[in-house]
């Protein structure tokens, strides 16, 4: 029976209330926003790069700091009247400092893309912008000459990027082509050891070595093991390159402490860059840890690639980070590392294969050939029976980008619903249960495809009834009642 109104909890109140007033203006909206919630509570959401951030977090979010302009950076703005926007920008900026054990934190990207771009220009601007500056006696690009202005343009636009391709798991903002960073930088890629699938540092150092790349990025969003970023660090200094670090997936394990010593990129890398929506179960956005050295290129992300912060997303990363140096984060941590073990061995016990034979972190990467499928016709088959996954290419994919031969599979947004390892062994169940029981379909003219599929009778029904009842014994936002 729902509860009366008089009795709701704070939570249920707020969230009733916005919506309300929201209805009041355009009821589609209101009504696509609690069909949103009522999705997510329904679905088995193992997407990677997802999680469920906290009321606190999405309430944070709606207020008027959204209205506010404040380009520049802390108490140094070309707006009047930021005073406010600084106490959010410097409680997030010492929560990030804290919590990562970072000399400078940026909370103004918009995004993981963003962060990057941040990140990519800041090195830039510190080792070919002001080195030419320099050379020129002038303190700003504004003073330089035409002709000097044009060499540090072409310089500018000829360095070089060496990064983890798109099949073992890197991201395609780190230098590939259909992205600005690909059209800035000269790029080449390190892959994974074919026989074993894991990163294989002797071959990182030898691509380095030939092809002396400006920065160095380690990073992954596909990869299921650990990186050494100390290696890294070896590999960038004797190349002279700067290592950057995109922890987008995995900073949840970082500021967690799952991921310490040799394998937390903090203490190694001079430049990190992060979202904060993904393991870090805050708003959506990015942000960048550097050193002081890097600091003030940093910190001229605005207007270098920035247009104005989104004050109101920086107050939800600033309670995100608050929320994340509690001890509680720390166990959540280290629960969607267990729950990723769990699922990937409840998996090879199933008969799966996983890239790399397991995980270390909060992704597994099932490779679905062994079902006789591509990656597309399992996502398909998975979403029928209410599982949401992403397909992702394999090392050496023979099925390309667009059908791959991959399933990436995450935990943090199951964990942070409270299922445990038991739980991820039923989930081993399901998806082993939906994939076993679908076979390739075929074109409308006989021919096998690579994107048709047939799923047995009843078996998305009988897995989406076992899914929501696991679902239900872990109810997500368990506090708000929309009604
Ligand atoms: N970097 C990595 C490693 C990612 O996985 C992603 C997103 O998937 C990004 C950057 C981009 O983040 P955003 O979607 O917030 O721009």
């Amino acid at each position: 029976m729902a509860a009366e109104p008089h009795s709701l909890n704070n939570e249920s109140m707020a969230f009733r209330s916005a919506l309300d007033v929201v209805r009041g203006v355009e009821p589609r909206i209101a009504e696509a926003i609690g069909a949103e919630l009522a999705d997510q509570r329904e679905s088995l959401k193992l997407i990677a790069s997802e999680n469920y951030a906290s009321p606190a977090v999405l309430l944070t979010m709606g207020n008027w700091f959204s209205d506010k302009y404040a380009e520049g950076t802390i108490g140094r703005r070309f707006y009047a009247g930021c005073r406010n926007v600084d106490t959010v920008e410097s409680l997030g900026a010492e929560h990030a400092r804290e919590l990562f054990g970072a000399r400078h934190a940026y909370l103004q990207p918009h995004s993981g893309i963003d962060a990057n771009l941040v990140a990519f220009w800041a090195v830039l601007s510190q080792r070919v912008e002001s080195p030419a500056l320099e050379r020129a006696g002038v303190r700003q690009v504004g003073e330089l000459t035409e002709e000097d202005w044009a060499v540090l343009r072409r310089d500018l636009g000829g360095q070089r990027m060496l990064g983890m391709s798109l099949d073992a798991g890197g991201h395609l903002t780190h230098g590939f082509r259909p992205n600005i960073s690909g059209k800035m930088f000269e790029q080449r890629s390190y892959g994974t050891d074919p026989e074993t699938g894991l990163l294989d540092y002797d071959a990182v150092r030898a691509a380095a070595r030939e092809f002396r790349p400006l920065i160095l990025i380690a990073g992954y969003s596909a990869y299921p093991r650990k990186v050494n970023f100390r290696i890294m660090r070896e590999i960038a200094d004797e190349v002279g390159a700067t290592l950057m670090v995109d922890m987008a997936h995995f900073a949840g394990l970082v500021a967690g402490k799952v991921f310490t010593g040799d394998f937390d990129p903090v203490p190694h890398a001079q430049i990190v860059t992060t979202t904060t929506h993904k393991s870090l179960r805050g708003p959506r956005g990015g942000m960048v840890l550097c050193d002081d050295d890097l600091a003030p290129h940093v910190d001229r992300g605005c207007p270098m690639v920035l247009g104005g912060p989104l004050p109101h997303v920086m107050a939800a990363k600033a309670v995100a980070l608050a929320e994340a140096r509690q001890p509680a984060f720390a166990d959540y941590a280290q629960r969607v590392v267990d729950n990723a073990r769990a699922l990937g061995e409840g998996l090879m016990r199933r008969g799966a294969r996983l890239v790399t034979g397991g995980t270390d972190n909060h992704l597994v990467l099932l490779d679905v050939t062994g079902y006789g499928l591509t990656g597309r016709q399992a996502e398909a088959a998975l979403l029928d029976a209410g599982i949401v996954t992403n397909r992702n290419s394999v090392p050496r994919d023979p099925n390309g980008a667009w059908y791959t031969s991959g399933i990436r599979l995450g935990t943090p947004a199951l964990t942070t619903r409270g299922l445990d390892t038991a739980g991820m062994d039923q989930v081993a169940d399901l998806i082993h249960t939906v994939l076993d029981s679908t076979s390739p379909g075929t074109t409308r003219d006989g021919k096998p495809s690579k994107a048709n599929y047939v799923l047995a009778d009843g078996v998305a029904e009988r897995v989406a009834g076992r899914s929501a009842e696991l679902l239900a014994k872990h109810p997500l936002y368990p506090g708000v009642d929309l009604g």
